[in-house]
C-alpha cells in the first residue's frame, strides 16, 4: 500500500518552453554508443580461436564455486548468462569452456579497439571496458550515412582486431538515446534511434534498465506514478528534477528528449570551438587562422580546468556541401605548440584531398576539439607515462606554463578591460599577447575572447 504521504512533491506540468519544442529535424544524430557483446567471452574466443562460436562463461577466478562474469551468446540458449554457477552451467551444457578472467588481457585489447574505432571517428567518452560513445561530425549526421560509418566501424575491428570481438551500435541524437538504441539489438545490433522514432520506438523498455535509473529513482518513480517508458516521456524537466531530487533529473530529461546537455567541467570529456564562416573567412587559409584561434581557446580552457588532453579533432564544412575532419593521438599534453602543429598537419592533408579533386573550395565552417582528457596526474595512463618518459613530460610541463603565463596575462588584461568597459574592435586588437606582426583575425568576428589576437608560430618563442 502506497501512502499519500511517501509521494514526492511533483509540480503542475506547465506548456513547454518554446527552446524544447524545437523541430525534432533539429536533434542531429550526433551520438555513435558501441557496446561490445559478452565482451570478456569474445576476448578469450579472439584469443583462443577454436572457442570460436562455441560456448564460454568466464569466471573471476579458476573456481568451480564461483558464477560466471561472462557468457557467450552461444551459451545462452542452454540457459547460462552472467551469474549461472560454474557446476550448473557445465550440467546445462557438458563441455562449455569456462576461462578465468585475465583482465589486463581485457584492457589491451580494448585499447586496440578503441584505437580502430578512432580512425572512423572521435571518442567522445570510454564508460566501461566495453562501452563508449563517440561523436558523428555534421556530415555524418544523415541516418544512411551514420549506418555507413557504422558499418566501416565493424568491418575494422573485423578486419584489424578480430571477427570475435562483436558488438551493438546505437545512433542518436545523445549519449543516453545511443546507448538505449544499442541495448535494443543483442549481439551484433545496430540501431538508429531518430528524434521522431520517440517515444514510440522505447515504449515497452522497463525503466529500470535506462541508465540514470536506479532502485532508488525506480521507487521515487513509481511514488510519483510512474510506472513505464510512456509515462517518463510525458514528465517535464522541473518534474524529473523533483523526482531525482536534484538536476540530475532534469540532466536526465534532457538526455531522453535529444538535448545534449554539457558535463560538469571536472567530468570533461573533450574541449571545443566551432565557427560558422563568413565570407571573409571562407578561404581554407583564412579558415586554417580561425580553426587556430579556436584550438589555442580550447587549450587554454583546458589549462584553466587543470586537464590534458590526448587527442585533437578537426572537422570542416565544406560548401556547397560536404564535409572533411580528421584527429590526431599524442600522449597527455597541455602544450599549445603541439595541438597546433598537429592542426596544421590535419589541416595540409585537409588541402590535399581536396586538390586532388580540383581547386580549393570554400568552406562554410570549422570545428576543433580536444578529447580524451584527463585530470593532471589522475589516471594510470600518465602515472606510466611519467616513469616511462620523464623528459617529455617535463618539457611539456615547462611549456605548459610558459602559456599559463600567458593565460594569466590575457586574463588580467581582460578583467581590466572588463572595468573599463567595452573596447572597440580596433582597441580590441592590441588588448592581448601579441608576439609578432601577422595580419590577423579580427577577433569581434570571433565574438569571443581568445588568447591571440594572432596566431604564432612555435618557432616565435625562444625559450
Ligand atoms: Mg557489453
Amino acid at each position: 500500500m502506497r501512502s499519500e504521504r511517501e509521494k514526492p512533491e511533483i509540480p503542475d506540468a506547465d506548456p513547454p518552453a518554446a527552446s524544447l519544442v524545437a523541430p525534432a529535424t533539429d536533434r542531429p544524430l550526433s551520438c555513435l554508443f558501441i557496446d561490445f557483446n559478452a565482451y570478456f567471452a569474445g576476448v578469450e574466443q579472439h584469443d583462443h580461436p577454436e572457442l570460436m562460436g562455441k560456448p564460454v562463461i568466464v569466471t573471476p577466478l579458476a573456481s568451480e564455486h564461483t558464477g560466471a562474469i561472462a557468457a557467450s551468446y552461444e551459451a545462452r540458449p542452454f540457459g547460462i548468462k552472467r551469474g549461472t554457477k560454474v557446476a550448473d552451467a557445465r550440467k546445462l551444457c557438458p563441455g562449455i569452456a569456462v576461462m578465468p578472467a585475465r583482465h589486463d588481457r581485457y584492457v589491451v585489447v580494448h585499447k586496440q579497439l578503441m584505437t580502430e574505432i578512432e580512425r572512423h571517428i572521435p571518442l567522445e567518452k570510454v564508460y566501461s571496458i566495453d562501452e563508449a560513445a563517440f561523436r558523428l561530425s555534421r556530415s555524418e549526421q544523415d541516418p544512411a550515412r551514420a549506418m555507413d560509418t557504422a558499418r566501416r566501424i565493424k568491418e575494422g575491428i573485423t578486419r584489424n582486431v578480430g571477427p570475435a570481438l562483436r558488438s551493438s551500435i546505437g545512433i542518436a541524437p545523445t549519449r543516453l538515446l545511443a546507448k538505449l538504441a544499442a541495448e535494443r539489438v543483442k549481439p551484433d545490433g545496430l540501431t538508429v534511434l531518430r528524434q521522431e522514432d520517440l517515444p514510440h520506438a522505447l515504449e515497452d523498455i522497463p525503466l529500470t534498465d535506462i541508465p540514470g535509473i536506479g532502485a532508488g529513482v525506480a521507487a521515487r518513480l513509481a511514488r510519483a506514478d510512474v510506472n513505464n517508458f510512456m509515462a517518463l516521456w510525458r514528465l517535464q524537466p522541473k518534474q524529473a528534477r523533483a523526482i531525482w531530487g536534484s538536476v540530475m533529473g532534469e540532466r536526465f530529461w534532457h538526455g531522453l528528449h535529444g538535448f545534449e546537455t554539457v558535463e560538469e567541467p571536472t567530468k570533461k570529456s573533450m574541449i571545443g570551438h566551432s565557427r560558422v564562416l563568413t565570407r571573409e573567412h571562407e578561404a581554407p587559409e583564412k579558415a586554417r587562422i580561425v580553426a587556430r584561434a579556436l584550438l589555442l581557446k580550447a587549450a587554454s580552457r583546458l589549462r584553466h580546468y587543470e586537464m590534458h588532453a590526448s587527442s585533437v579533432s578537426l572537422s570542416v564544412r565544406i560548401r556547397p556541401e560536404g564535409g572533411w575532419q580528421s584527429a590526431r593521438r599524442f600522449k597527455h599534453s597541455q602544450d599549445s605548440f603541439l595541438f597546433l602543429k598537429l592542426l596544421d598537419e590535419m589541416w595540409a592533408e585537409l588541402c590535399a584531398n581536396q586538390r586532388r579533386k580540383g581547386p580549393l573550395p570554400r568552406l562554410g565552417g570549422v570545428t576543433v576539439y580536444l578529447h580524451g582528457l584527463a585530470k593532471c596526474g589522475e589516471t594510470a595512463l600518465e602515472q606510466l607515462e611519467l616513469f616511462a618518459e620523464p623528459e617529455r613530460v617535463e618539457k611539456d610541463a615547462r611549456r605548459a606554463g610558459l602559456w599559463k603565463a600567458i593565460d594569466d596575462i590575457n586574463a588580467d588584461l581582460d578583467a581590466k578591460f572588463q572595468r573599463l568597459g567595452t573596447p572597440t574592435a580596433k582597441g580590441e586588437h592590441k588588448r592581448h599577447i601579441s608576439l609578432a606582426s601577422q595580419s590577423g583575425l579580427a577577433l569581434n568576428y570571433l565574438g569571443v575572447k581568445i588568447a591571440f589576437s594572432r596566431v604564432p608560430e612555435e618557432a616565435e618563442f625562444l625559450y
